[in-house]
């Protein structure tokens, strides 16, 4: 039996078990099918972060993927009947646009005739499936990891792709995506930065692998080191989990095979797993408070958007943040410690829309990722899973004192303000006024008197 294996989000050859099934079967024809609709509001960093992805993916298949560009359901369809597939796998999406994508493609697959296979999910265990003893899903980290650190151990190992016989058919270039890309800008990121990050990390299946193997073997220093910015310890697989260029089951299985606990990262990769899992049954907090209610309101005014503007180009004046923030303009990558600092100073210390703040993010990350940033956002701005919400104020002159002691990081990203002919940037606010003000407004809007 002849079929397509659709890539997505799972841009690899290696334990991918919608490949595996299909190729079991028959000859591929591997698609990729560019989404004008869709990519028009990917930020131009991702958008050409993905497009090198699909260039190492499209190598290593020989250059057998068929990338076309057009609405998916009419693409599939048209593909299926031209190299006489009768069916499409898939690795299933549970983000809100893409399961809704995937029905619509599902039906008019099933219409034409062609069978719809989505198998497996980006995650070690599938979004959705996990539930509290009440039925209801979970909203709290630590009830999730135990049920999820159960499910788990019940989940197969990487999945072995038996030998592909790629069906050819004609088709574009990867670099097609980026024509596409950052089309459609939110209008509260007009006048900031629109070029792609210059120095974005290495895209693809191999480089993947290597990180990987390199972070194994020292993983077990992960708990003691992940927050110190200066040492840049954490394992940078992000970009690759998010276009899937690895399966968190390999890399699970890579920490075993070296031997390495390390249970603080793995807790790390439980994050992921989490919030998806939180997003698929509330699809909604993608971009609306998780909690519904008691958030303080946020300043939309002239005022608001030039503060916006300034944390987003990296001008605030504190060291940590507008490193951080420059990071992500260069590299479309910050570590988790700098994001916690740079989100919890727009919504705290500057009281704006933790919307704002995760579209830019979106918009510039090489990794950024609907469930992992907006409730990465949530967590910080007190509306998503945190359970301490509106107290935890992230003070961003102590956190450099204690995870930049020497003012590594800060000197990386923030070189003019180091040296001899170092500029001094005043801070633009004043973090005790509105670590008071923030508080003030919090009460407020929960009704304290
Ligand atoms: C405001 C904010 C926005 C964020 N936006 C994103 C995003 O768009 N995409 C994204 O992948 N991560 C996001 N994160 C989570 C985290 O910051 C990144 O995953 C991490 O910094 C990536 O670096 P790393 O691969 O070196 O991580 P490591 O520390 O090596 O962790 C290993 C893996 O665990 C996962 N992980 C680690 N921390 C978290 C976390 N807090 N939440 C969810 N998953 C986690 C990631 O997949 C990561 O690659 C966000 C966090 C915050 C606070």
């Amino acid at each position: 039996m002849r079929s397509i294996v659709w890539f997505r989000r799972d841009l690899r050859l290696h334990d991918q078990p919608a490949l595996a099934a299909a190729a079991t079967r028959g000859p591929v024809l591997g698609l990729f099918v560019v989404d004008p609709a869709l990519a028009a509001s990917v930020g131009p960093t991702r958008g050409w972060y993905l497009s090198e992805a699909l260039a190492s993916l499209a190598a290593a298949s020989g250059h057998r993927l068929v990338i076309r560009v057009g609405d998916p359901a009419a693409v599939l369809v048209a593909a299926a009947r031209e190299v006489g597939a009768a069916a499409v796998y898939a690795t299933a999406e549970t983000t809100p646009r893409g399961r809704a994508r995937d029905a619509a493609v599902a039906d008019a697959l099933v219409q034409a005739g062609i069978a719809w296979r989505p198998i497996s999910t980006p995650y070690v265990v599938d979004p959705g499936t996990l539930r509290q003893r009440s039925g209801r899903p979970y909203r709290v980290f630590g009830a999730y990891a135990r049920a999820w650190a159960d499910a788990a151990g019940r989940v197969p190992g990487p999945a072995e792709t038996p030998p592909v016989t790629w069906i050819a058919a004609a088709g574009t270039e990867p670099a097609a995506l980026r024509a596409v890309v950052g089309t459609r800008r939110p209008a509260h990121l007009a006048g900031l930065p629109t070029a792609p990050a210059p120095a974005r990390p290495p895209a693809g299946e191999g480089v993947a692998l290597e990180a990987l193997l390199d972070f194994a073997g020292r993983a077990d220093g992960y708990g003691a080191t992940r927050d110190q910015l200066g040492r840049d310890a954490t394992s940078r697989l992000s970009p690759h989990l998010h276009v899937g260029a690895l399966h968190p089951r390999t890399v699970l299985a890579a920490l075993d095979a070296a031997g390495q606990a390390a249970p603080e990262f793995r807790r790390q990769l439980v994050w992921r797993e989490f919030y998806a899992d939180v997003l698929w049954h509330d699809p909604h907090s993608a971009w609306h408070d998780l909690r519904g209610t008691g958030a303080p309101v946020p300043d939309r005014d002239g005022a608001a958007r030039e503060r916006f503007g300034r944390w987003a180009r990296g001008d605030t004046g504190l060291a940590l943040v507008d490193a951080g923030m420059r990071q992500l303009l260069t590299e479309g990558w910050m570590p988790n410690r700098a994001r916690l600092v740079c989100a919890s100073f727009l919504v705290k210390h500057l009281h704006l829309d933790w919307r704002w703040g995760a579209s830019w993010f979106l918009w510039r990350l090489v990794d950024g990722d609907v469930a992992s940033n907006q409730h990465g956002w949530q967590w910080v701005a007190g509306t998503g899973t945190d359970a301490a919400p509106y107290h935890r104020i992230l003070n961003p002159v102590r956190q450099a004192e204690r995870f930049d002691p020497e003012g590594d990081y800060a000197r990386r990203h923030l070189p003019e303000r180091y040296g001899p002919q170092a500029v001094v940037a005043p801070a633009m606010v004043d973090l005790a006024i509105e670590r008071r003000e923030a508080l003030a407004r919090a009460a407020l809007a929960r009704g304290a008197p």
